[in-house]
């Protein structure tokens, strides 16, 4: 079977199965050439009660949030649910053997009428869980700190820069991984123009000082991330306290154990940071990859 992707009208309030492989978008799609929508990447996980669309309610309401931030309709989350499930029911049915992959749902301000009105698109495709991946949750990875560009806290003053909403205008984000990668790292790690670590280009961070755990608060400049969220909820019944701050990069350095989290990534130990090594904390990494994983 080809690979299986849902064509969405939230307008009508349809869908339909096509095939991944064929050409579906139009370039005047202001998606393909402003990057003007919204999407989120779930991570499924498929086990013996059948398959878990982990943090399925938090990543639908920052859909919610991003859809307003961007002033979209507010999504219907009748239509994405049964959206989600019809492409795991199709993922299923095509290799029953997959028990984790991804799932990307994206929502277009679509194309312009003949009216002036736009008339959004949504699509959802799966999306599988490589070896990159499964490298970063078993070896950790490496990463350099690169300037955001902004000051900390900016978002409020400035609502336009869209900070905290997941928006299809990846590109800088893009760079940051290249970046990093020409420089021998496998993250990028911004931090704001005046010095507070904020995320990595599709990750959060999550540190560990003695028996607490830090992140920096979304309201810094960032995504709020569903797994640094689901991570943070379990954090008692690992006997620790969670905590958002703002870090400097000497904090990370010094950290006991410290974290990239993402739902594909689930818990990835970040080993250095331009050059210095960082702790790793190995048994909190298998608790949070299993916290997230569901297993
Ligand atoms: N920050 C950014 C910029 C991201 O793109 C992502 C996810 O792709 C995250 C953080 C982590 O978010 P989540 O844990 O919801 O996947």
């Amino acid at each position: 079977m080809t690979d299986p992707l849902i064509l969405v009208d939230p307008t009508a309030a349809e869908f339909e199965l096509t095939d991944l492989g064929a050409a579906q978008l139009p370039v005047t799609d202001l998606s393909a050439h402003r990057g003007d929508g919204i999407f989120e990447t779930v991570l499924v996980s498929v086990g013996t009660h059948g398959a878990t669309v982990v943090s399925r309610e938090r990543h639908f309401t920052r859909f919610r949030a991003s859809a307003s931030a961007l002033d979209l309709s507010d999504p219907d989350q009748g239509l994405w649910d049964r959206v989600i499930d019809s492409l795991i029911a199709e993922v299923a049915a095509a290799d029953p053997q997959n028990v984790e992959f991804g799932i990307r749902y994206a929502l277009s301000r679509g194309e312009q009428d003949a009216n002036g009105r736009f008339r959004g698109r949504g699509w959802a495709f799966p999306v599988p869980v490589d070896d990159h991946i499964l490298t970063a949750r078993e070896q950790g990875v490496t990463a350099v700190s690169l300037d955001r560009g902004f000051d900390a806290y900016i978002g409020s003053k400035a609502p336009w820069l869209l900070i905290g909403a997941k928006t299809l205008s990846y590109a800088v984000n893009q760079a940051a991984g290249r970046y990093a990668a020409a420089n021998d790292a496998d993250e990028a790690l911004f931090v704001s123009h005046d010095g507070i670590v904020l995320e990595g280009p599709t990750a959060n961070l999550i540190i560990r000082r003695g028996n607490r755990l830090l992140t920096p608060n979304p309201e810094a400049g960032l995504l709020s991330g569903t797994t640094q969220r689901l991570i943070f909820d379990h954090a008692q019944g690992l006997g620790l306290r969670a905590e958002y701050a703002d870090l400097g990069l000497d904090d990370v350095k010094d950290a006991d154990g410290a974290w990239f989290v993402s739902s594909m990534r689930t818990a990835a130990a970040l080993r250095e940071l331009d050059g210095n090594a960082i702790a790793v904390d190995q048994n909190l990494t298998d608790r949070f990859q299993a916290i997230v994983r569901g297993r």
